[in-house]
């Protein structure tokens, strides 16, 4: 992956000249710059949520159905829309994904997402509590399950999703 421009982007998206690698000496980093306006792409990890749901000692998982990872699991999550706060898109990738309503409890851990091929994440994990609804899979899942910690399925997609369960397991044992 080409770390500043991981999605091969050409074109500057202010003016439409083709942008160009440039070491920008006061920031200390090469970055993709226009060359005609000035303008600087700056290549930032993109923010994402994820939540912790619990229902009768079991955890709450979501089948992918789409690129990347189509069948792999995950904790309920998905990336931030512009104008949210965290516990905002925590809410609704939920109830997009699963048809559950949920409250927001607290943080259980920030980490990073080297390996989605789309973007560098940072991942903002909550724990949360399900308040109602019918589970049922939304558009962007094919199966949506509880599983009990020790018996979880083996395809989890991401790091970050697994070192979340691996910390979930590793409190539980204690
Ligand atoms: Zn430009």
């Amino acid at each position: 992956m080409n770390e500043i421009n991981p999605r091969n982007f050409k074109f500057c998206p202010v003016c439409g000249d083709r942008l160009k690698e440039k070491y920008l000496g006061e920031e200390q980093h090469t970055r993709l710059v226009c060359p005609n306006c000035g303008f600087i792409f700056y290549m930032n990890p993109t923010p994402a949520v994820a939540v912790i749901l619990f229902r009768d000692e079991k955890i709450l998982l979501v089948k992918r159905k789409f690129k990347p990872k189509i069948g792999d699991w995950t904790l309920p999550a998905g990336f931030m829309e512009y104008d949210e706060t965290s516990e905002e898109t925590a809410i609704r990738e939920t109830k997009e994904e699963t048809n559950l309503d949920i409250e927001v409890k607290n943080l259980f851990a920030v980490l990073p997402g080297f390996d989605d091929s789309r973007v560098h994440v940072v991942l903002i994990i909550y724990n949360g509590e399900i308040l109602g609804g019918d589970l049922k899979p939304g558009d962007d899942a094919s199966d949506v399950r509880f599983f009990s910690l020790d018996d979880l399925p083996g395809n989890i997609a991401f790091s970050a999703h697994r070192e979340v369960l691996e910390m979930l397991l590793e409190k539980a044992d204690k």
